[in-house]
């Protein structure tokens, strides 16, 4: 049985006291459990198939005898299959069990920040180009974290993929990151349009997508922030977001810099 417990403190006319309410939540959260575990299932399902179908366009648009105009119709049926994919790989990510303890499927370790933030900026430089867009390196410090390094360079593929996406053509981001204190410290900045007061608590909302880019041509799932922030906090520390519309955005990961410390042994009394 689950139990969700709400205090409230109060004080009224100087009597002060503390009410507690307690809810058996048990149908609640079985209901969330099922309801993750049936997403989980469908989007698993759904990926064999698409593999199929992906491996069989790239082969038909392998053939050089292939007259134009099914290589056009292959090449859009494609890039949807892709574009399917990926949406399912995100849900698959985004839908855990309520109950999963984040530190058990986490893979920390001693990580060189740098190294990720680098080899991140590697790989999107191609679509940065498609789009004139110019990334500069420069605050890029040594800066080491505790942290899984697969997750970590997930959560930078998004940020700089969504500053170079949502961006504008010929525009420039900015990647660096700094060791402060017992936290290490990425951003990501972009000078593009940025995002409306109203919308930007949330974007880290799962399905969310500001109005003007459901409009335009950008696609996306309105995953990726809510699965960054999720991978961020499992570690015990944040993915925020600062922007000013009309100047541009920064996303502030943090993470721990180093393993934490164990609880310290009681101290015995003398
Ligand atoms: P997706 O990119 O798949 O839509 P995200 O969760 O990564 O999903 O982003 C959610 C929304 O936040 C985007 O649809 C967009 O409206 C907004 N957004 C994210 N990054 C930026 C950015 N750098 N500049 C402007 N808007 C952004």
């Amino acid at each position: 049985r689950a139990l969700h417990v709400t205090a409230r403190r109060i004080a009224d006319d100087g009597a002060a006291g503390v009410v507690v309410v307690s809810r058996d939540v048990t149908a609640e959260r079985n209901a969330l459990r099922a309801r993750d575990d049936l997403i989980a299932s469908v989007s698993h399902e759904l990926r064999t198939p698409l593999t199929s179908i992906m491996g069989y366009l790239d082969l038909a648009l392998d053939d050089p005898g292939l007259p134009a105009s099914a290589r056009g119709a292959l090449e859009v049926a494609e890039r949807n299959a892709q574009r399917l994919f990926a949406l399912v790989t995100d849900i698959l990510s985004a839908s855990r069990a309520p109950d999963a303890d984040p530190a058990e499927t986490l893979r920390a370790s001693m990580i060189d920040l740098s190294a990720i933030a680098r080899q991140a900026v590697e790989a999107a430089l191609p679509r940065a180009a498609e789009r004139g867009v110019v990334i500069d390196t420069e605050g890029i410090e040594s800066t080491a974290a505790f942290a899984d390094a697969g997750r970590v360079r997930q959560v930078v593929d998004n940020l700089l993929s969504n500053a170079i996406k949502y961006g504008r053509d010929e525009g420039r981001v900015w990647i660096g990151c700094t060791e402060d204190g017992d936290r290490a410290i990425l951003a990501v900045r972009d000078d593009g349009p940025g995002i409306a007061e109203a919308e930007q608590p949330r974007v880290f909302e799962r399905f969310f997508r500001a109005d003007a880019v459901r409009r335009s041509s950008v696609h996306g799932s309105g995953l990726g922030l809510a699965i960054s922030r999720d991978i961020t906090r499992d570690h015990g520390g944040d993915l925020t977001l600062q922007s000013i519309p009309g100047v541009g955005s920064t996303f502030v990961v943090t993470l721990p810099a180093r393993r934490p410390l164990p609880h310290p042994a009681p101290q015995e009394s003398r």
